[in-house]
């Protein structure tokens, strides 16, 4: 998109976090200048204003952040991709392999009904473990994926690739 590089100046580069080896990608001034999140929120709205999505789903958490205002912008609903045994009601549940370990994301059963046309969105693609384990929740309670969409892709880490040989588009603003 055109706003790839304004959006890419504002996200923060910090090394050796949370373990030595990482660069983590900083998405909090992006978030904190005023300009650069209005702007970042309008190119998901534009995106999407036009394709007749029921719900936004949104991960666990900086996809929180992204995704209610999207959601709001857009008149839908939003419902949250938790991590493992912060839902209150009955949930389904899907565990994906990290580097070192595993993780379990879980959505409330009733989080959208069969059919229903799901923008799946969250802050960054890195192995694409996260994304792929959101999307087959959603696909599970026979929602439609319309699209998975991020701020960031990390396609060194292959994960872009991986989430859309799943048969998931996805949309990213930047790398
Ligand atoms: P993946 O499952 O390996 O693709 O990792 C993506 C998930 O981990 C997303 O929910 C991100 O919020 C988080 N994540 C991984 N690396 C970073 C990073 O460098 N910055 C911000 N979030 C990250």
């Amino acid at each position: 998109p055109p706003y790839a590089d304004y959006i890419r100046d504002r996200i923060r580069t910090v090394p050796d976090w949370p373990q030595a080896g990482v660069q983590f990608r900083d998405i909090t001034p992006l978030l904190q200048d005023k300009k650069t999140f209005r702007v970042l929120v309008d190119i998901f709205v534009h995106r999407y204003m036009d394709l007749d999505l029921d719900i936004v789903a949104g991960v666990d958490a900086r996809g929180f952040i992204l995704g209610a205002v999207v959601a709001y912008e857009l008149n839908l609903g939003f419902v949250p991709v938790r991590k493992k045994g912060k839902l209150p009601f009955l949930t389904v549940a899907e565990e994906y392999e990290l580097e070192y370990g595993s993780a379990t994301v879980e959505i409330h059963t009733d989080a959208c009904k069969r059919g229903d046309r799901v923008l799946l969105i969250d802050d960054l693609v890195a192995t694409g473990g996260t994304m792929v384990a959101a999307a087959k929740l959603l696909n599970r309670l026979g929602a439609t994926i319309v699209e998975a969409a991020a701020i960031v892709d990390l396609p060194e880490l292959g994960g872009s690739k991986i989430v859309r040989e799943q048969g998931i588009t996805l949309f990213t603003v930047c790398d």
